[in-house]
């Protein structure tokens, strides 16, 4: 495929209205489902497990990873994520999101040790790891992934990936650090697309939810 039919591959209306489950505990989940929304999609706050199982994709928002971890927990969230991504039901984590995500947290970087994580990115995270001058940037970073221009990426006291498993496919990094990553189909970036104009990731995740809802449709 050549840089052009790549660039336009984005271009493609959604033909499905893809249900979409924004975990809405704590953080940054309303950005994201008016994202969603304005891709088209059946985006919605979710708070129950079965607002999860209905789902035909589920975004875990970026907050503080220790409290959304610990409200997961409560509710029975996480057995609701873990049953999805055995149906391979597509998720995407950003900065909190993809601390949850990930088998491993780094030890020494979590602000409490011991944090559970659901282990559905086989990586290992370090929390807060671009460090205090660095808390909050932007950066262009490039994605090959989705295509065209580089991607605007906002960092938030974001997290990076220390380590990839075999399965792990490495889609960006930002200075030599793995900032966004995908294991079929689980996502998980550091950082917030949800922040700028700029829709592409959101469209991409969005892709393995409509290819997923074809494949199951062709079966
Ligand atoms: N620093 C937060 C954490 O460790 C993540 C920040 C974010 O989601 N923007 O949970």
């Amino acid at each position: 495929m050549n840089s052009q039919e790549q660039n336009d591959d984005w271009k493609r209306p959604i033909k499905q209205k893809p249900r979409i489950a924004v975990l809405a505990l704590q953080g940054d989940y309303a950005k994201h489902v008016a994202m969603l929304q304005s891709l088209g999609a059946d985006a919605y706050a979710a708070r129950l497990p079965r607002e999860l199982e209905q789902a035909d994709g589920i975004v875990l928002p970026g907050g503080e990873s220790t409290t959304i971890g610990k409200l997961m927990a409560r509710y029975g969230l996480d057995d609701a994520l873990q049953a999805a991504s055995e149906a391979q039901t597509p998720i995407y984590g950003t900065c909190a999101g993809l601390i949850l995500l990930a088998r491993q947290i780094k030890e020494g970087t979590g602000e409490r040790g011991g944090q559970p994580t659901l282990g559905l990115l086989d990586i290992t995270v370090a929390r807060n790891a671009f460090g205090r001058q660095q808390d909050s940037f932007e950066a262009p970073l490039e994605v090959p992934a989705v295509g065209g221009e580089p991607v605007r990426a906002v960092f938030i006291r974001a997290p990076y990936v220390t380590e990839t498993g075999p399965d792990v496919e490495t889609l960006a990094s930002h200075e030599g650090k793995i900032v966004f990553v995908r294991q079929g189909h689980v996502l998980g970036s550091a950082f917030h697309p949800e922040l700028t104009p700029d829709d592409r990731v959101h469209r991409y995740f969005l892709s393995l939810v409509t290819e997923d809802e074809q494949n199951s449709l062709a079966e």
